[in-house]
């Protein structure tokens, strides 16, 4: 089967919550007190709704009716795919198996949160949402998401990036968002720096400060964040629960999962519910997370208490770190560009339940353009990590002869990163 699709009204109607299965999860702290901090510490941050799910030990969350609507539009349940041309161009007797979650307006996984988190912005009566974006794929997203929802974002764009990266600012601005190089002159934060150097870069960590501070300074507003927090992952679920219903209409069973990793949010929202049952000892499926070889938080970094940002503004969340002042090398991958990763993907790795592996810029580029000329479709960077894995996988199974079943997240397209096609392959 090349194509394996779901009916409309099989959009799940409920998100799983892995934190229900993880009594041992330890809680954001205080970085002063150290003390645990609950779901009132974060009421004035972000929607309450959202705060409710990331300390819900339900099981199960309900996905509102009028949401999965929203869902409907931007293409869900979307396909998951063979790629029966990349097996037969690499000699494999396994099955590779891919989600496609490039087919949403903006071109990756990204709108699953950020619809869920509008939606629920806009139900509490809130005006705006604020938030930070690098390259651009979160920015993009929020602004769609708060167009639909009847609401405005506020989006802090790290200013190297808003000036060499016009097309997503482009996107967002589309959408009706308003988009502000940061460092910018609307906080305190931003002047500081803007003090130091007006022609200041930006960083991630400075439009993260920037757009927290612009939440707390208007009751109007709340902060959104793309990745990392449960509910952010929570919401990402609908991708695996969605793949687990087509891997199962076709009577395949996956023996290995893949997505990669930037703060964590698509490889757990696509392995998470296949990890429910690890475990639950139902199972026992390989669960790969794949990091570029710059960043490798969960393959090098130490397992410990670190702030959430590089400014160290927010609470420390128990993670694999490479510490909150790592500063990324700047590779096409943007979306990996995390010191950190999510907490819960972070215990999986620590208990066993995941492994990680990394690879090189080059490698990963390589894997992309193999992708493009059997496949057809052009990964986005970040992608093209999860398609290395899934071939270096494949090609394991070809050496002992085993028809192993590989499924892995296709996070996002590439068609505005081709620049970084360019430089890698030198085209
Ligand atoms: C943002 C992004 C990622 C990385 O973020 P996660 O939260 O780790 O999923 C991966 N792929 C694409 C296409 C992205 O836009």
């Amino acid at each position: 089967m090349l194509r394996v699709d779901l009916q409309k009204d099989e959009i799940p109607k409920y998100w799983y919550n892995i934190v229900s299965d993880l009594p041992d999860l330890p809680p954001p702290i205080h970085p002063a007190t150290k003390e645990p901090l609950g779901p009132k510490d974060f009421y004035p941050l972000f929607p309450e709704e959202c705060v409710n799910q990331e300390f819900s030990k339900e099981k199960r969350i309900a996905i509102p009716e009028e949401l999965r609507e929203f869902y409907l539009r931007i293409g869900r349940p979307t396909p998951l795919y063979r790629a029966k041309r990349l097996e037969e161009r690499l000699g494999t007797p396994a099955r590779i198996y891919y989600k496609r979650e490039d087919v949403s307006p903006t071109g990756s996984h990204k709108l699953n949160t950020a619809l869920a988190q509008a939606f629920y912005a806009a139900k509490e009566g809130l005006e705006y949402l604020t938030t930070e974006t690098g390259a651009g794929q979160w920015g993009s997203a929020l602004s769609y998401a708060t167009m639909m929802m009847g609401i405005r974002a506020l989006v802090f764009m790290v200013r190297i990036s808003y000036l060499q990266k016009p097309y997503r600012k482009l996107v967002m601005k589309l959408y009706g968002a308003e988009v502000v190089p940061s460092p910018s002159d609307r906080t305190e934060v931003g002047r500081r720096y803007l003090e130091r150097d007006p022609e200041h870069p930006g960083s991630l960590g400075i439009a993260i400060s920037e757009a927290i501070e612009a939440a707390m300074r208007d009751e109007r507003a709340k902060y959104s964040l793309g990745s990392v927090l449960n509910h952010v992952l929570l919401h990402q679920t609908i991708i695996g629960l969605e793949a687990k219903k087509q891997l199962e209409s076709i009577g395949e069973k996956p023996d290995v999962l893949i997505g990669c990793v930037g703060g964590g949010s698509n490889f757990a929202g696509f392995t998470f519910p296949f990890v429910e049952e690890v475990l639950s000892g139902k199972e026992d499926y390989e669960v790969i997370a794949v990091e570029p070889s710059t960043v490798p938080s969960l393959t090098e970094g130490e397992y410990r208490y670190d702030f959430g940002d590089t400014a160290g503004v927010t609470p420390l969340l128990m993670m694999y770190t490479l510490g909150h002042d790592f500063i990324p090398p700047p590779i096409h991958a943007g979306g990996l560009r995390y010191h950190g990763a999510a907490p819960t993907v972070s215990l999986l790795k620590h208990r066993g339940v995941i492994r990680s592996v990394k690879y090189t810029q080059e490698e990963v580029f390589e894997a992309g353009r193999l992708f493009a000329r059997t496949e057809g479709l052009i990964p986005a960077p970040e992608t093209n990590h999860a398609i290395k894995a899934a071939i270096d996988e494949a090609m394991k199974a070809k050496k002992v002869g085993e028809s192993k079943v590989i499924a892995l997240n296709f996070s996002g397209h590439g068609l505005l990163d081709l620049r970084g096609y360019e430089d890698v392959l030198r085209l």
